[in-house]
């Protein structure tokens, strides 16, 4: 499992992250929401390892990593931004970083080929993302993160950019790809009912704290305040 405690991250005088902690269980699907600005995608670069918190620790599997560089955590994340490489194909951005790895060639191709075609980017294989749409790019920066494998996928509003349409059918496909590779996944959505649809529990953050963490049913039904309420709780 994945342990934060007492996590804290300041940039420069403003904290940005507020005694955060938080357990999530091996295979489970955790959904962090809140206001634009509460945190949401700082959190997640802490647990990637790609800023280091300010206070605090973070563990997995009992084992402190909070000194240990993103490479090593068996994480995968997709960024908002998607950062994918302008210069390189699909198929270049997808193999990148499985490549020179105990993984082969043949395993390496048919990663790609299961991805492709779960995530309907099979066509695009060849350009580069500057030729994609967004809504493209999100599905290639999705796809980079599932042919690794990881033990846990981070995920920072990856279906942001979809049509309704394509939003509901990655859904599935995300609720399947959970069921198949049973990996962690900690998604970041503004969208309530992605949350609530996909997720085992919900954290509820408001200005760098957690307001309330409970199963969708939990919540719904019994938030804490009206804040919770107005996210995801029934009307009061
Ligand atoms: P959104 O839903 O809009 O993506 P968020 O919950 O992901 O928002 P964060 O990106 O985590 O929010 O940002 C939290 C706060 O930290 C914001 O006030 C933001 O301006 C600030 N912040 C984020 N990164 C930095 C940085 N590198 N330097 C200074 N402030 C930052
Ligand atoms: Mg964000």
């Amino acid at each position: 499992g994945l342990e934060l405690r007492n996590i804290v991250k300041n940039f420069g005088a403003v904290e940005v992250i507020r005694d955060v902690s938080l357990h999530v269980n091996d295979g489970e699907f955790v959904a962090f929401v809140g206001p634009s600005g509460c945190g949401k995608s700082t959190l997640l670069r802490l647990i990637a390892g790609l800023d280091k918190p300010t206070g605090g620790s973070i563990a997995i599997d009992g084992k402190d990593v909070t000194a240990i560089s993103a490479a090593d955590r068996g994480l995968a994340m997709v960024f908002q931004s998607y950062a994918l490489y302008p210069h390189m194909s699909v198929r270049e951005n997808l193999a990148f970083g499985l490549e020179n790895t105990k993984v082969a060639k043949a395993e390496i191709e048919a990663r790609i080929t299961d991805a492709a075609r779960m995530l309907e980017i099979e066509p695009f294989l060849q350009r580069r993302p500057g030729q994609l749409s967004g809504g493209q790019r999100q599905r290639v920066a999705i796809g980079r993160a599932i042919v690794r494998r990881p033990d846990a996928f981070l995920l920072d509003e990856p279906l942001s950019n979809l049509d309704a349409e394509l939003r509901v059918s990655m859904r599935a496909e995300l609720a399947a790809l959970h069921a198949r590779l049973k990996a962690t996944m900690i998604y970041v959505t503004h969208d309530q009912v992605e949350a609530m649809t996909l997720a085992d529990r919900i954290v509820v953050l408001r200005s760098g704290r957690v307001e309330q963490v409970g199963t969708p049913l939990e919540l719904y039904n019994n938030p804490a305040n009206r804040f919770v309420a107005g996210f995801i709780g029934a009307p009061h």
